[in-house]
């Protein structure tokens, strides 16, 4: 599938885009996270500056690991060059920060509005095989290839785009701009945004979270928990095991308990039949243990996670497992009281609820012109927006189809319908 627009070079999309209406061939109807299709986006394409845009924003390598600094000090200049005042929210030792900014309702009034809010780290290439540089993004066949292009470059991309547009009326009610670090590691960063937001007395009454939902309104999400545990055993000869503990043989039997919730939760739920996955689910995707077949192991670690639907709480599924490690403990520290088996949380987001106000997603639905509510499995900021108390939803360009995987991309269709969506919302705020 080719249009003549899509071409396989940056000068050849430089052509402003065509109008939303274009009755050119649409999208190739991938489909979504949410199991759905993407066929009924525009097929047009988004405006040079944008793609500009992206691609400079792309073009930063901001792997977790890594520091965003360079990327949101290129985000702030153009705010601050647009006449905002941008706010930056660093971590502790100063390596990344959040970026944040207001532009103030027609009055000068900063209270309520609306808050479009993303991420800025991507999450690591190593070890994937790509075609093309993932920092050095590149367009081929109406799509645009880079890592962070769908999770979620471009979002931020169409907001820095736009801002002229966006600041080209008074508004009605403020409109809020939110960058967060350390995402894909455990929302760490909006956290500390959302403190530093509730400090300053700026608390946004709706918020938009623009990780790919192929620009449809999601109103749920389950809760990602993170945990590690380390168990600790005695080192001994393999041919004198009564003198050893074995801390691989705790450990597997704490992996099967974990297994056994996955599989009761699995087989007699609850359920949410809104998911593509309907039941609270976990995981363990990291062990390690062990030096030598012929040594007793006294160490083992292993990292699992798990996720739960809205109605399930978080709280409950961790007691439980606390609770068989406590039993695990007593029978370890009978074979040697040194023995110990410790958790530890790493990382905690909560679930999106599709309960509560609807004003987000009405607004969302209003703007996109889909009357679609849907729902994804993956965790996103918008959980710590809600429980913040701010009215959210994710909604965004691209599909999480492509995030995370090598040669990541969006359709640019994909990027042209969020400009599509940010014009609405400029329209919508409008003052009179
Ligand atoms: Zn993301």
């Amino acid at each position: 599938m080719t249009t003549s627009a899509a071409a396989t070079s940056n000068a050849a999309i430089s052509a402003d885009r065509t109008s939303p209406s274009s009755t050119g061939p649409t999208s190739a109807g991938t489909t979504s996270s949410a199991g759905t299709t993407s066929a009924g986006t525009t097929s047009a394409l988004p405006s040079s500056r944008t793609l500009e845009w992206v691609n400079k924003l792309v073009s930063f390598d901001t792997t977790s690991r890594n520091s965003n600094l360079q990327l949101i000090h290129t985000m702030a200049e153009e705010l601050t060059a647009r006449g905002l005042t941008p706010v930056f929210v660093p971590n502790a030792d100063g390596s990344k920060a959040n970026l944040f900014a207001t532009i103030p309702a027609h009055d000068g009034s900063v209270t309520g509005g609306i808050m479009l809010a993303g991420h800025t780290d991507v999450v690591p290439v190593d070890g994937q095989d790509w075609a093309s540089d993932p920092f050095t993004p590149e367009v081929r066949e109406g799509k645009l290839y880079g890592r962070g292009t769908t999770d979620m470059k471009a979002f931020s991309g169409v907001i820095l785009s736009l801002l002229p547009e966006l600041l080209s009326r008074p508004l009605a009610e403020p409109l809020h701009l939110a960058w967060t670090y350390d995402e894909e590691v455990g929302c760490h960063g909006a956290v500390v945004l959302l403190a530093e937001m509730a400090a300053r007395g700026i608390h946004p009454r709706l918020s938009f979270v623009g990780e790919p939902t192929s620009m449809r309104a999601v109103s749920a999400h389950k809760s990602s928990q993170l945990y590690r545990v380390s168990v600790s055993g005695l080192a001994a000869h393999s041919s004198m095991t009564s003198t050893g503990v074995n801390a691989i043989e705790y450990a597997a039997r704490a992996i099967a308990f974990i297994r056994s919730l996955a599989d009761e939760h699995r087989l007699s739920g609850p359920f949410d039949e809104s998911f593509i996955v309907p039941y609270t689910t976990a995981n363990v995707g990291v062990v390690e243990g062990g030096v030598a077949v012929n040594t007793v192991a006294d160490r083992c670690d292993f990292e699992f996670e798990f996720r739960t639907i809205p109605g399930v709480n978080p709280d409950a599924v961790i007691a439980r497992i606390d609770d068989h490690l406590g039993t695990l403990r007593d029978e370890i520290q009978r074979e040697n009281p040194a023995a110990n088996i410790v958790l530890m949380p790493l990382g905690s987001v909560p679930g999106l609820s599709p309960e509560g106000p609807r004003e987000a997603l009405e607004l969302a639905q209003q703007l996109t012109g889909s009357s679609a509510e849907e729902t994804v499995v993956y965790a996103t900021e918008a959980g710590l927006f809600q429980r913040a108390g701010i009215d959210t939803v994710v909604c965004g360009p691209g599909s999480m189809d492509q995030g995370h995987t090598a040669n990541e991309f969006i359709e640019l269709s994909q990027i042209a319908a969020c400009e599509d969506f940010l014009r609405a919302l400029a329209a919508h705020l409008a003052a009179n």
